[in-house]
């Protein structure tokens, strides 16, 4: 029997990688360099598999930037407008089809959520004209040197019905013609690898999500190439983030050796497959969590794991991780802060293969008796820890009735109710934070440290605030804000205040290309100790008698963005934290507040991969939204800022929010989004970003006038507010400046044309 993970993560316990890739982009250190950084690491991890005692290690897993991005440079799929030298497809033009090339004007392919995770890949493009051939042969190359070095390696493939259905079309093409095409080319490489190796992972997640008919028309043809041309080497389809469902049926006739299925994510579904799994098809199942921080229950691993080889037989079966470990952290060794109680109920990606090891080992009598038992004395005490369970909390999340997730009154009511705030037509605000800059984040990292007092840095926030009140003054924003310098992070500025969060040193996971991110740990029942924003809002509206916008993170945002109790059902979390953040609204209304803004930045990204699971989702993340901001009078006013444009498909789950004011992304769709309204008048007000935050350029008076006449096409000017897209402590004073004042006149000539100035 074989144990296995799907993939490991790229960065390096130390994030290596991500420091060579930024040397490298900015030409501190040469190509070399760079290289043998990725080497180092390849090696290493395989030689991390091979010591937790797994018996293959993932080849093919390894990526500069993304693995979607890596089956184009394998397709040689390279967009037109990106250079090709004859060489093929060198480091500079891999680089650039990621990041764009900025010296000739060439914009990167795009970005876009792997699935339901926080990992972005690069989008493949296809035009009618684009050109095809094997053009990188990396994973060949790393297989043969894994065996080199005493390896079993196992590749792994995005598969080819996968990448198809996550590329684009454009200027008229239909990607599906060509697979065939892209058939052949794997066919290839399948061969290849085929007489290298007993096992070839090929991962085919679309099979978990709404697919396309011509996803669906093509798997089987497709498939029945693939596996002729991997020649006496065995394909592992592998399957992950859902259940099969509908797609079932194409998975098990697909002619595979192999079918691996995400029993973490999937498990009720395991007792049908077992009923229809072909006599001939191993089964691989992933029963270690991918996607978290969390120690596998492993005495319960194992009786699934039983039941499966009492139907199935030992030969037939295969032990691995849900989906890549991608998604988890590296190794927990490292983490030396955490409370050893904490950190006992945790396993990171190195000791997630450990567990592999482990699950294989004891079904097959091979013992592990002490690891077992240890592993039980970590479950039994998360289940009995006091840490983790508040029956003050679980009282009040039980007594949750459905009037407190409503307003006291309609908007129509509290828009009058609203009046006293006195509000121009088209009030000018911004979506809450300013620059961050170097000066800020020095004073953090000192106070951190310890070099600065706990006083002086009180004093240097408030006199940032002061800085921040007087500019907004100075332009003529209408609704102002504090400038959030006090938060590094939306999320984690609100983890750290409450009970039932903790987080670590080097939890790092890639969310795209060199870029990580460190998610709080939820691992308790959540409730707030103190106000956590009061004291700055409050003192920032001291400072001027124009409205001061007081600022929150919703639930849940808190929630996507952060590694979530698995012993809860995620709705219940949210509903805690929902709990706690209203408690907050209350209290910025008790102060005086009279406007404030609780941002969803991550509402879409909760969503579930299929259409059908959307509608309970939404239900209970608009009702945590509900929760958190109905707390107050008709006369507060409450925002909610959302930071896409893909809108249209839950613009009624956003209306029922019932937010007074949203703020959405639009600019760099032209306002496309609005004709969502077409279809469905929003309610309440709302203010469409009318400049993209994420680049430096200064939007003209002219151009931000186009725009905002645009959205009064579809918005009565009663409910149009005028504000950038997103947050702007990514960007620097002067450009930020420039482009408000631009803003603020655009909106000033909008009044007088309005007669109303
Ligand atoms: N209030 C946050 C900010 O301005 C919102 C950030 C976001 O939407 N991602 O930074
Ligand atoms: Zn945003």
């Amino acid at each position: 029997m074989q144990t296995h993970v799907l993939g490991f993560p790229r960065f390096g316990v130390n994030r290596e990688l991500k420091k060579a890739l930024e040397g490298y982009w900015i030409g501190a250190i040469p190509a070399q360099e760079l290289i043998a950084t990725c080497e180092l690491l390849k090696k290493r991890h395989w030689q991390v598999q091979k010591d937790a005692g797994l018996s293959l290690v993932a080849t093919g897993d390894f990526s500069l930037y993304d693995h979607m991005l890596d089956t184009t440079a394998l397709l040689g799929a390279v967009p037109e407008r990106f250079e090709q030298s004859a060489s093929g497809i060198d480091l500079d033009l891999y680089f650039k089809m990621a990041r764009g090339d900025a010296k000739n004007n060439v914009a990167a392919m795009e970005m876009t959520k792997w699935f339901n995770t926080n990992y972005h890949y690069i989008v493949p493009e296809f035009t009618p004209s684009l050109r095809l051939s094997l053009s990188s042969k990396t994973i060949i190359e790393d297989t043969k040197k894994a065996i080199e070095l005493g390896y079993k390696p196992k590749p792994a493939l995005v598969g080819p019905i996968t990448y198809l259905s996550l590329a684009k079309d454009l200027d008229g093409a239909n990607r599906w013609e060509r697979l065939e095409e892209i058939t052949a080319i794997y066919a290839t490489v399948l061969s290849e690898l085929g007489s290298l190796c007993e096992w070839i992972q090929i991962d085919e997640p679309i099979l978990c999500a709404d697919m396309s008919p011509e996803a669906q028309a093509g798997f089987a043809a497709t498939y029945a190439a693939l596996n002729k041309a991997a020649g006496k080497a065995k394909l592992l389809l592998t399957t992950y983030f859902e259940r099969l469902d509908e797609n079932l049926n194409l998975a098990l006739a697909s002619g595979c050796a192999g079918l691996h299925l995400d029993l973490v994510r999937g498990k009720d579904a395991l007792e049908g497959v077992l009923e229809r799994l072909p006599q001939t098809m191993t089964l691989s199942v992933g029963l270690v969590d991918g996607r978290n921080i969390w120690k596998t229950d492993l005495a319960q691993a194992l009786e699934t794991l039983r039941m499966v080889a009492s139907r199935i037989g030992l030969d037939r079966l295969m032990v691995g991780s849900a989906c890549s470990l991608l998604h988890a952290p590296v190794d927990l060794a490292y983490e030396k802060k955490l409370a050893p109680e904490l950190k006992s109920w945790m396993a990171f990606a190195v000791q997630k293969c450990r567990e592999i090891t482990v699950l294989g080992d004891v079904l097959t009598g091979k013992g592990c008796a002490a690891e077992l038992k240890e592993n039980a004395i970590a479950m039994t005490s998360r289940r009995a820890s006091p840490k983790t369970k508040r029956e003050d909390v679980r009282k009040r999340s039980a007594g949750v009735t459905p009037q407190m997730l409503q307003r006291k009154s309609a908007y129509p009511v509290r828009k009058q109710a609203q009046a006293w705030l006195d509000l121009p037509l088209f009030p000018t605000t911004t979506i809450g934070s300013f620059p961050q800059t170097s000066e800020i984040r020095n004073a953090r990292q000192q106070f951190r440290k310890g070099e600065m007092t706990a006083e002086t840095y009180e004093d240097f926030l408030k006199n940032e605030i002061r800085k921040t009140i007087k500019i907004q003054e100075d332009l003529g924003l209408d609704v102002l804000v504090h400038g959030e310098a006090e938060r590094n992070d939306m999320v984690e500025y609100f983890g750290q205040q409450l009970d039932g969060f903790c987080f670590t040193e080097n939890g790092w996971v890639q969310s795209y290309g060199s870029r990580c991110v460190k998610p709080p740990v939820i691992y308790g029942d959540v409730a707030r100790r103190i106000p956590m924003t009061v004291g700055w809002i409050t003192y920032a509206q001291s400072l001027t008698k124009k409205p001061m916008k007081g600022m929150l993170t919703g639930p849940v945002t808190i929630l996507c963005w952060s590694f979530v109790r698995d012993d809860m059902h995620r709705s219940e979390v949210c509903k805690q934290i929902g709990l706690a953040i209203r408690d907050e609204v209350v209290d910025l209304e008790k102060s005086g507040i009279r406007i404030i803004q609780i941002d969803e930045a991550a509402l879409s990204e909760g969503m579930p991969i299929r259409q059908a699971d959307a509608a309970a989702y939404l239900r209970w993340a608009v009702d945590a939204f509900r929760l958190t901001s109905s707390g107050v009078e008709d006369k507060t006013q409450i925002h909610s800022h959302m930071c896409y444009s893909e809108f249209n498909k839950i613009i009624r789950s956003i209306a029922e929010m019932d937010a007074d004011v949203i703020s959405i992304e639009a600019s760099r769709s032209k306002m496309e989004l609005l004709e969502a309204f077409q279809q469905f008048d929003y309610p309440n007000e709302i203010g469409p970003g009318v400049y993209d935050i994420h680049s430096p350029r200064v939007p003209s008076e002219s151009e931000i006038l186009r725009l905002l006449q645009n959205a009064l096409l579809h918005i009565t000017k009663e409910r149009l507010w005028v504000n950038p897209d997103c947050g702007l402590k990514t960007r620097a004073w002067p450009e930020t400046l420039a482009s408000l004042t631009n803003m603020v006149a655009a909106t000033q000539t909008l009044r007088k044309l309005h007669g109303a100035c």
